[in-house]
């Protein structure tokens, strides 16, 4: 067996890139990470946390709007965006000297600057050249741009987390998960928003009711969403403004434009088609189960796999890459029944099928939805619903997905993704007592099934049929 100066090369000091050079450091093994940026990678430094935390700064103004109605007399309250901006850096500052403190007492080494495989046992990092007897690529994505004139007057999430001003108004374009967090952390600090969407309601891939749920409840907070919008060019007025030409021959203006218009993998130069790896139509690293790719000393975990594009799977993905290479424990991350949140307001989570999806692997379901205003908003007068899905399936009473879309849905679907991945029924959760009062009974005591469409067109054909 050739001496190598490593046992894992990691490319990539993000959530799957850390997780697992920890992980394998943990069980003996020699391991070094190379990071051309900041260790912590998209999740620590420009997605959840530092997304997260402007959730909760913008809520409080809804807070504060809310408490009147239990009592309180708040003066006109005030936002300093710069005090905000500058709390959530030094936050920043210190998770990137936690996960760097993280990895020395694994005792992996870290190398800075940008790495390029140059065979497959050999990496090279700012001239220097590292062999290792295998090599992870865990180097993340970034966002999409499409092309059109003016898209650098664009910015991208990246931006958007460090606008060093307020807008007065922003366009977003895109409906997926950053488009609508953003509009909603926008929205709440007070910033006009207009969201471009090219299909009739946000978060495609998603339950068709939440999607009109939310699309409706964000309507209500006084987004303005437009649907069926294709973006043409954009322009830099003197001024500074930005003004949006769409293909219709709508202009819109605004004083920042943000696409949120999806991640593409990051696998540019790092020299990996070159030895052989093969990556798909969207430069996404192709792995078989075991994160493996084409090339047999090199593995690949993350949005760079371009699987399931979320930083617990990334870290689940290479705990069990970790776990199977260096500690004889062949894992493999089972990329069903994951649950995802939106932290749009009101958030969203999720955990299964869809119900669409759901008739089409599994046939006849009972669904039943409930939608309700959460006692929170009762004496406040905040117009915010809830909904809550649960979609089963007919013939064994198995729970195939939950929906939520609400006050704290993220933390409720946490708890039912357990349930769901331990096969919960529809019994169980009738058996199951609520916790009083909550929002998250509800899911305990749905007891009202959702008219079957394909027996009541049935039923309305045959009434049809009787009359004539
Ligand atoms: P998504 O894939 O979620 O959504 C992309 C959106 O952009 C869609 O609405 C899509 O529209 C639209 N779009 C794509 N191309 C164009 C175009 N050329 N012109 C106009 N609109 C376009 O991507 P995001 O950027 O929101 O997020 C990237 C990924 O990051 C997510 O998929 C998710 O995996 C991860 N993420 C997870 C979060 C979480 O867990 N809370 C938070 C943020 C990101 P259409 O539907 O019509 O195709």
């Amino acid at each position: 067996m050739p001496q190598y100066d490593f046992d894992l090369f990691t490319i990539g000091a993000g959530s799957g890139g850390v997780a697992c050079s920890r992980r394998a450091g943990s069980h003996g093994a020699r391991v070094a990470i190379c990071e051309e940026d900041r260790v912590g990678g998209t999740c620590v430094l420009r997605g959840c946390v530092p997304k997260k935390l402007l959730v909760y700064g913008a809520h409080f103004r809804h807070d504060f709007e809310d408490s009147a109605g239990f009592g309180w007399s708040v003066p006109e309250p005030t936002f300093d965006w710069k005090k905000l901006q500058a709390a959530k850096d030094k936050e920043l500052d210190r998770l990137n000297g936690v996960y760097k403190r993280l990895l020395r007492d694994s005792g992996v080494q870290l190398i800075e600057g940008r790495g390029r495989v140059v065979d497959p046992h050999t990496v090279e990092v700012a001239g220097q050249r590292y062999t290792a007897a295998r090599i992870l690529v865990a180097t993340g994505s970034h966002p999409f741009l499409p092309e059109m004139p003016g898209i650098e007057y664009a910015i991208t999430s990246d931006g958007a987390l460090s606008l060093k001003e307020l807008p007065r108004r922003v366009i977003i374009v895109g409906g997926g998960y950053i488009a609508v967090e953003f509009a909603g952390i926008f929205n709440a600090l007070g910033v006009q928003v207009t969201l471009l969407i090219r299909g009739d309601t946000v978060l495609r891939g998603f339950d068709d009711d939440v999607r009109s749920f939310l699309t409706q409840e964000m309507r209500k907070k006084g987004i303005d969403i437009r649907s069926e919008v294709f973006v043409r060019d954009i322009e830099k007025r003197a001024d500074g403004t930005r003004s949006v030409l769409s293909k219709m021959g709508d202009t819109l203006e605004a004083e920042a434009v943000l696409f949120a218009t999806g991640r593409i993998p990051n696998t540019r130069g790092l020299g990996l088609e070159e030895v052989g790896v093969k990556l798909d139509a969207r430069g996404a690293v192709v792995v078989d189960a075991g994160s493996r790719s084409s090339v047999e000393s090199l593995y690949a975990v993350g949005d760079v796999t371009d699987r399931l594009n979320l930083t617990p799977v990334a870290i689940a993905e290479g705990r069990a890459l970790a776990e199977t290479l260096f500690h004889d424990n062949p894992l493999q991350l089972d990329h069903s029944g994951v649950p995802s949140a939106v932290f749009s307001q009101p958030p969203v989570a999720t955990v299964g099928l869809s119900e669409l999806q759901a008739r089409e692997l599994h046939g006849a379901l009972d669904v039943y939805v409930s939608s309700f205003r959460p006692m929170k908003f009762t004496l406040g007068g905040r117009d915010e619903r809830a909904m809550m899905k649960v979609i089963v399936e007919r013939g064994t009473g198995r729970v195939l997905g939950f929906h939520m879309v609400g006050v704290d849905a993220p933390e409720i679907v946490q708890g039912l993704a357990v349930a769901l991945k331990c096969g919960v029924t529809k019994q169980q959760l009738d058996s199951t007592v609520g916790i009083h009062p909550t929002a998250a009974e509800e899911f305990v005591t749905l007891r009202d099934k959702r008219p079957d469409p394909k027996e009541q067109a049935a039923e309305e054909l045959g009434h049809e049929a009787a009359k004539k």
